[in-house]
């Protein structure tokens, strides 16, 4: 490597890009640039499937859907909030980002409902002692 090609590195690094050198099995050289997480060019907001483009509600559900073909989906997509409804093609990306909401969202549910319990729970065990504290009879008292 030569000095002139060791300071274009050093200068990429400074623009945020990593490049990595590469030697493919026929020995021909090439440059792999690596964009630093901070850096990298911001991409496309995301189509996210659960949120409502109506209200902005993250309640948005599948009512039905259906394979187009390998990589696309047909959903139809309900908002609980507004009743906005839509049906639309949205690639295996997207669908499988918005199962993952799906579950997370479940997940949430379940966990709202388990912490709900053992906070009523708590309580009636804190008052079941406060009740036993009041009479508490101690072998003492006889
Ligand atoms: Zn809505």
């Amino acid at each position: 490597m030569g000095p002139g090609e060791q300071n274009k590195e050093q200068q990429d690094q400074r623009a945020g890009r990593r490049v990595k050198r590469v030697a493919l099995p026929s020995g021909k050289m090439i440059e792999v640039v690596y964009f630093d997480q901070a850096s990298a060019p911001e991409t496309l907001p995301k189509l996210e499937l659960h949120v409502c483009p109506d209200c902005d509600a993250r309640l948005v559900y599948p009512v039905h859907w259906t394979e187009v073909d390998r990589a696309n989906w047909e959903v139809t997509l309900r908002c609980p909030n507004c009743e906005w409804i839509h049906t639309g093609v949205f690639d295996q990306e997207t669908v499988e980002r918005f199962d993952e909401e799906l579950d997370r969202g479940t997940d949430s549910l379940v966990d709202d409902l388990k912490r709900l319990v053992t906070a009523n729970m708590e309580e009636d065990i804190e008052r079941f002692a406060r009740a036993l504290a009041r009479d508490h009879i101690l072998p003492e008292d006889f």
